[in-house]
């Protein structure tokens, strides 16, 4: 649809060793036969928090990277302790006044003072819809991804939830992706070229061949018709059967 995506040359080292921190959680997802996302959040310049994909691991088909990462951030029943940068997750009752005054104005338009501002999330693939969402809810400041994710992405992909100017609860964030896009590519296709053997009926997929070629993307924001061929479908002829929906893109 609309991913906004950046050309190597104009990102800079400090992103690239966080988005590698990400690459490394996705490395763990793939050695757990799960999907490989994986991901980092970021505040003033150190990783507060670390995520993969656990759906299967954890039979929770919420357990993306994302969620996986917030919940060593968010308070719990299971934390006694909240991380000082987590401000009160639940909107206090002037700001919901407020949203729901001021939303046919939006001078006087109010968010949230959500938990997460200053924070930046570093994720290999471009976050769901489902995810996408949570981030706004939660007040990222900013997300940096892998690569485009054309089935379920919420950040340009399919629909651009960060930037949604019908949200009147939370503050968009910009989200900006192609940061070590081709691991991350290289990953999904190494986890789908391989037996899915937690799946239902695992397909043997011995004849396949892993392909090395990444076709380049158009840098900033492209049409729908370029950004679609940036992302071709590389899909196997059959995606691997997952026991939960899996919400990543088909390459
Ligand atoms: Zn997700």
């Amino acid at each position: 649809m609309d991913n906004t995506m950046i050309m190597r040359e104009d990102q800079s080292d400090a992103d690239l060793a966080f988005m590698d921190e990400a690459v490394l959680m996705a490395e763990e997802a793939l050695h757990a036969k799960e999907i490989p996302v994986g991901c980092v959040l970021v505040h003033d310049g150190r990783i507060v928090a670390r995520g993969r994909n656990r759906t299967n691991e954890g039979r929770n088909a919420t357990l993306h990277a994302e969620f996986d990462a917030l919940r060593h951030l968010l308070p719990d029943r299971s934390h006694s302790v909240t991380p000082q940068l987590v401000r009160p997750f639940t909107p206090q009752l002037d700001d919901v006044l407020a949203v729901s005054g001021g939303a046919n104005d939006p001078a006087q338009r109010k968010v949230w003072q959500t938990p997460l501002k200053g924070v930046a999330l570093y994720v290999t693939v471009e976050p769901c819809l489902m995810c996408a969402s949570a981030m706004r809810q939660v007040g990222i400041d900013k997300v940096f991804y892998g690569c485009a994710n054309d089935r379920f992405g919420g950040t340009g992909g399919v629909q651009s939830i960060h930037s949604d100017p019908r949200l009147l609860y939370a503050p968009p964030y910009p989200a900006v992706g192609g940061y070590r896009r081709e691991e991350a590519i290289m990953l999904l296709r190494r986890f789908y070229i391989s037996e899915n053997t937690s799946a239902p009926n695992p397909k043997r997929k011995n004849n396949r061949v892993l392909k090395t070629d990444i076709p380049e993307v158009a840098p900033s924001r492209s049409p729908s018709l370029a950004s679609r061929s940036s992302t071709p479908n590389l899909a196997p002829p059959s995606p691997a059967p997952a026991p939960l929906a899996p919400a990543i893109p088909t390459i």
